[in-house]
Order: structure tokens, then C-alpha cells, then sequence
């Protein structure tokens, strides 16, 4: 899951980048609305976290833009403005849940998590169950017969990945753009050594990672 920041408070928005990193997400910033603009036509996130007072562009024409091109991602306004009518117009606008600063990272957390588990009732149920392999996209945990299998927060986002393509060829460069921000130089070696780890782990499950050379990953049942 990747989440993009709009926040032109740099310590703030390290202090976010850093946090939602440590949970497994795949954390992006930009600092200023014309850029958040631009990087969520790309379609590539799962959430956003907008600052209203931004410069280039504020954060409610980012909202406006954003909902008129009938984009439906979750939206977290962080405002420091206490003016009640600035949360109404942000829920107005099409944002799904607003914090005003100063806000523990906890909090946020919470919400981001509570954010992601509404979007996911419309459509697929939080738990994605294949053969025996079952994995929670909330918490980020996947189980094998009830039993948790151990993954750090990378091999989680590669099997999300796969999990949401099932049966489909997935590019190293699809997961690399899930589960890398922008501004991380990650090599093609890395994704194939945590498809290796993952599909050490994934035994018993009834499912496993193929490879097709030179097209990508496919996670599939288990032929026999
Ligand atoms: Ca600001």
C-alpha cells in the first residue's frame, strides 16, 4: 500500500514519512499542491494525507481536482486551522476524515488504518483468503491455517501485491512501485530476494510464487 504526504511542514512530514514506514507502508511526499497534483494523477496510491495550507496550490483544490477526475482514494485532511466551517468544506469536498495539529502520530496511525479498513468494505473483505494462505490487509499479517507467518514489512507488501493480481503476471516493476516511494533507490535484486523469502515462507499454504523470466511474478495454487 502506498500512501502519498502533501505537507509543506518538513519536520512534520518526516516525522509521517517516517512512522507510516515503520507500519509496512510505501510512503511518498511532496511539499506543495501543484506537485501532489501532479504525482496522484498516476493512480499509484492508496491514500492521501493533505495539508490545507500549501503553497502553489491549496490543499482544497487538490481535494476538488482530485474528486472531479472521480478518483474515490481515502483522504486525511491534517489542518491547522481550527475554523469549524474549514472542516466542513473539507468534507464537502470529498475528504474522508480530518485531523487538526497539533495530533499524536498515533492517532494518526489509527485513523489512516480505520481509513483503509472503510475503503475495503465496498469492495474485497479485509481478509484475502487462497488456498491456505490467508492474509489481513489491515494488519498486514498473513497466517497459514491460523498460524501467523513471520514477514517483515517488504515481503508483506510483495505478497499484497501478488495477492491482488492472483493468477496474473505481475512486473517486478509494479511491486517496486507499491512498496518503494519515489525517492528510494531500490534495485530489481532486492524484489527478487524478498519473492525468494516469501515463497520459502508461503510452504504449506497451497499457493506459490512463479517466475517468468523476463515478464514477472505470478502467485498461484500449488499444481500437483
Ligand atoms: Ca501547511
Amino acid at each position: 500500500m502506498r500512501i502519498l504526504i502533501t505537507e509543506d511542514d518538513a519536520p512534520l512530514a518526516e516525522a509521517l514519512q517516517f512512522s507510516l514506514a515503520q507500519s509496512g507502508y510505501a510512503v511518498d511526499w511532496v511539499s506543495n499542491g501543484a506537485a501532489a497534483d501532479e504525482a496522484l494523477k498516476g493512480d499509484v496510491f492508496g491514500l492521501l494525507i493533505l495539508d490545507l495550507g500549501l503553497p502553489k496550490l491549496d490543499g482544497f483544490e487538490v481535494l476538488k481536482r482530485l474528486r472531479r477526475r472521480n478518483i474515490t482514494l481515502p483522504v486525511l485532511i491534517l489542518s491547522g486551522r481550527e475554523k469549524p466551517e474549514e472542516k466542513v468544506l473539507g468534507l464537502d469536498l470529498g475528504a474522508d476524515d480530518y485531523l487538526v495539529k497539533p495530533f499524536s502520530l498515533n492517532e494518526l496511525q489509527a485513523r489512516v488504518r480505520a481509513l483503509l479498513r472503510r475503503g475495503q468494505q465496498g469492495g474485497a473483505a479485509p481478509t484475502i483468503l487462497y488456498g491456505e494462505l490467508g492474509f489481513d490487509t489491515v494488519s498486514r499479517s498473513a497466517s497459514i491455517q491460523g498460524r501467523t507467518v513471520p514477514l517483515s514489512a517488504h515481503e508483506a507488501g510483495v505478497l499484497e501485491v501478488l495477492l491482488h493480481r492472483f493468477g496474473r503476471v505481475v512486473s517486478k516493476e509494479q511491486i517496486l512501485e507499491q512498496i518503494y516511494s519515489y525517492d528510494r533507490g531500490v534495485s530489481h535484486n532486492a524484489i527478487e530476494v524478498y519473492v525468494h523469502r516469501l515463497r520459502r515462507k508461503i510452504v504449506g499454504g497451497g499457493v506459490t510464487v512463479r517466475t517468468l523470466y523476463g515478464q514477472g511474478y505470478i502467485l498461484d495454487y500449488v499444481s500437483h
